[in-house]
């Protein structure tokens, strides 16, 4: 799967500051404006792309895990998640968050700015976003994994429906806006005097008032309550991912936009494994007979075991790899499936019986057992190549 490449649709390098990616995004942004470009839907997609892009990159967090993932990073990809893309997002509210950003709207009007009839009318509650965390065990990260949470949120109030006015009753037409959701303003500013819209204090900007609040949510529209959601968690994330499942979050007052929730990702050491991005290490232990002689051994995989053969005259520090048995890449960003590295050791007695000292005696004088010097030098390449 391609992935969306946030910083050519600004038009930036990688490495641009949050400075330079502000003013890609003015820049964008007005190019592209519904007002400038009315009727032209191919300029509308592009104005949400730049929205999309400029949410990512303008905050430091989302830009490091997309760096690090590619859009996966941001919303997981399997059933549940998404909604991220600009589909998903309002365009008035990218319009009117725009604005605010940006300093139209404070000093210029967008008629002013871009010479147009501007498209902010009303504007919906949006519910606060929720956070929860997942507690993964290396075999959910494996596999991906089903989670439910029972969240206590804002619900939609089933007394009014989410309306917020009495039963037989409905929400007027604000009386301050007229039902725009917003007033306009003559001021007087450096370039002149300015035509400036304003949110209407009255409505917030929903065009209406409640005249006869509902009893059980006093006219919000939202009562609290809860509510059981699944989450459903790819294979392959990793710790500290962040995984936004859209519309899950609080419900928006007045049937307003419902907030996400976001899943933070925390893994849990395993006793065994450890993960390096996509591959596992394993720690494994040998004797000094069984590194001398060669064995059969067991060693454990995320699910299950298996079993490895170990050449005589094994050194410690070897690595031995099973391709296949590391972790998966997150659904749409890297490839295939990571390695299970062995690394062994071999374990050195610490106390022993008068026998076996006897024995380890009798071995000290042996020159075979003693490195030769074109065996060290042979060790210390290979030493060295570890370390490159
Ligand atoms: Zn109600
Ligand atoms: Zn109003």
């Amino acid at each position: 799967m391609a992935d969306i490449d946030y910083y050519s649709i600004l038009g930036v390098e990688k490495t641009a500051s949050a400075d330079e990616i502000k003013k890609a995004y003015r820049r964008t942004a007005i190019k592209y404006h519904p007002d400038k470009n009315p009727g032209n839907k191919e300029a509308e997609e592009k104005f949400k792309l730049a929205a999309e892009a400029y949410s990512v990159l303008s905050d430091p967090d989302k830009r490091s895990r997309y760096d690090q993932f590619g859009k996966a990073g941001l919303e997981g990809g399997a059933g549940g998640f998404g909604g991220f893309g600009a589909e998903g997002m309002d365009l008035n509210d990218i319009i009117r968050q725009f604005a605010e950003n940006f300093g139209f709207g404070s000093g210029f009007s967008f008629d002013d700015a871009f010479g147009g009839n501007s498209g902010v009318q009303t504007r919906k509650h949006k519910g606060a976003d929720l956070r929860v965390k997942a507690k993964l065990t290396l075999l959910e990260i494996s596999t991906g994994v089903t989670k439910k949470y029972k969240v206590h949120k804002d619900l939609v109030c089933p007394h009014c429906h989410g309306e917020g006015s009495e039963a037989g009753y409905h929400a007027d037409t604000c009386s301050t806006c007229g039902g725009r959701g917003y007033i306009t303003r003559t001021r007087q500013s450096l370039f002149g005097m300015a035509q400036v819209r304003e949110v209407c204090p009255t409505c917030q900007g929903e065009g209406h008032t409640i005249t006869h609040p509902c009893k059980h949510c006093h006219g919000t529209g939202v009562i609290k309550g809860d509510e059981v959601v699944e989450v459903n968690i790819p294979a392959g994330v990793a710790d500290g991912m962040i995984l936004n499942v859209s519309g899950k979050g609080n419900v928006g007052q007045h049937n307003g936009i419902p907030g996400d929730i976001q899943v933070i990702i925390e893994e849990q050491a395993d006793p065994n494994l450890i993960r390096d991005g996509q591959d596992l290490i394993y720690n494994l232990l040998l004797t000094v007979s069984q590194a001398t002689l060669g064995d059969s051994v067991e060693i454990p995989l995320v699910s299950g075991k298996a079993r490895i053969n170990i050449k005589s005259g094994t050194q410690p520090g070897t690595t031995l790899r099973l391709r296949g048995k590391g972790l998966p890449a997150v659904r749409g960003y890297g490839y295939g499936t990571g390695d299970l590295i062995v690394n062994v050791s071999v374990y050195i007695p610490e106390v022993l019986s008068s026998e076996e000292r006897r024995m380890f005696e009798q071995l000290k004088s042996s020159e075979n057992l003693t490195p030769s010097s074109s065996i060290k030098d042979k060790m210390f390449k290979t030493f060295k190549n570890y370390f490159r």
